[in-house]
């Protein structure tokens, strides 16, 4: 074998062996980035749920947290 491809195919030895921990890395990520997007979502409900009883804009349909905030929305934004 030409010195040349000896030396190729060691680097690409090297090169496998340096890359592969990365690469499961990667995927580790990637597999565990849903779970981490599902819970900012539950986050985002409880946060939601914190507002009881959320009033919506009988105009627009967009919710306010009390019937207060909606009258003031209407005054405002529906005149
Ligand atoms: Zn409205």
């Amino acid at each position: 074998m030409a010195p040349i491809q000896m030396m190729k195919k060691i680097v690409n030895q090297i090169l496998k062996r340096l890359v592969q921990p990365f690469a499961s890395l990667f995927s580790k990520i990637a597999s565990e980035a849903p779970i981490a997007s599902e819970e900012k979502q539950s986050a985002a409900k409880k946060f939601r749920s914190k507002h009881k009883n959320p009033i919506a804009c009988p105009e627009c349909g967009k919710l306010m947290k009390n019937e207060r905030g909606v009258k003031q929305h209407i005054a405002k934004m529906h005149k």
